[in-house]
């Protein structure tokens, strides 16, 4: 089912200089942020099923978390409006009402009902219970966890490793991903591929139960690698040395980063090649999963 008619398969291209020749690796660039103009990256794989599966059911209504900056609530709100259903973001945090972000404006634009709660009510957006309740509220939507995260979002991220393996003509050693609720990096593990996760949030660790967590009753998965110093100190914070790095990669490769994602997976993968960290030969497929809607810089 071709769901907005996505640019799929997305483009892959190498990414060379003398940074890859001296490490003697291949590094290339898998080019999901090209895959839909507002339903971008890896936001458009991980809803792609849970779209499908809401109109099975007939539901009129999509419910999501997220975010006063989330590229999820954004994808969300646009790929709802776009086929026809009312969607309604759940927002982390009360006082966010009273202010305009661009994010919750393009929401807003979308038609997208935005329910702002506090901090300690969105903790709770796993728990069954919470889960029940806003259900009753608003009139049994089709819910849609935070980030698109779900055994949903697994299938929709693999179809992106399959287009790699036959892009490539052979799998490559690992993929490399920016982490946030770790549903890509799932997704890639769950097709059998290596994954690089790079956390962009400071304390990622956690990350490594979740995505097993995500994967449990499955088979035959990759392996993990998970790194958590690439944070810069924080969810959305950055640093002048992330802003100089994404701007030195456009003028090197002439493909755009944001700051949230990324930015600091490409800044740590980057390390890492330099560092010797890689065995010669290795091939390395980097995903730009997208969101920049979310670029605030520059
Ligand atoms: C949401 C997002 C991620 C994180 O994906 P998860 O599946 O939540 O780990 C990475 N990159 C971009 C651009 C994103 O919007």
């Amino acid at each position: 089912m071709d769901l907005l008619g996505p640019t799929t398969p997305t483009p892959l291209q190498e990414l060379s200089g003398k940074f890859t020749e001296e490490a003697g690796i291949r590094l290339f660039i898998k080019r999901d942020d090209l895959i839909h103009p507002t339903v971008s990256g890896n936001k458009w794989r991980k809803l792609k099923y849970s779209l499908v599966k809401a109109k099975a059911e007939n539901k009129s209504t999509l419910l999501t978390f997220g975010g006063a900056y989330s590229n999820h609530l954004y994808a969300t709100a646009a790929a709802g409006n776009a086929l026809g259903f009312r969607t309604i973001g759940i927002v982390r945090g009360e006082e966010l009402a009273e202010k305009e972000t661009p994010t919750l404006k393009f929401c807003r634009e979308q038609h997208m009902q935005l329910h702002f709660v506090s901090r300690q009510e969105y903790r709770q957006k796993h728990s069954e219970e919470y889960l029940l309740q806003l259900s009753g509220q608003f009139d049994f939507p089709f819910i849609i966890p935070e980030g698109g995260t779900s055994g949903l979002a697994l299938k929709g991220v693999a179809e992106m490793v399959t287009e790699v393996r036959s892009q490539l003509a052979s799998a490559p050693d690992f993929f490399a991903v920016a982490a946030g609720t770790g549903g890509t990096a799932a997704g890639i593990l769950y097709a059998n591929a290596n994954v690089l996760a790079f956390s962009a949030l400071k304390g990622g660790g956690f990350l490594e139960n979740e995505i097993q967590a995500l994967l449990a009753g499955y088979e035959n998965m990759g392996k993990l690698k998970l790194f958590t110093d690439y944070h810069f100190g924080g969810y959305a914070k950055w640093n002048p040395e992330l802003l100089d790095f994404i701007e030195s990669f456009k003028n090197n490769h002439g493909i755009q980063l944001e700051q949230v994602y990324t930015g600091k997976m490409f800044f740590g993968l980057f390390e890492l090649i330099r560092s010797g960290y890689f065995a010669k030969g290795t091939v390395i497929v980097a995903v730009h999963t997208g969101g920049l809607q979310g670029l605030r810089i520059k």
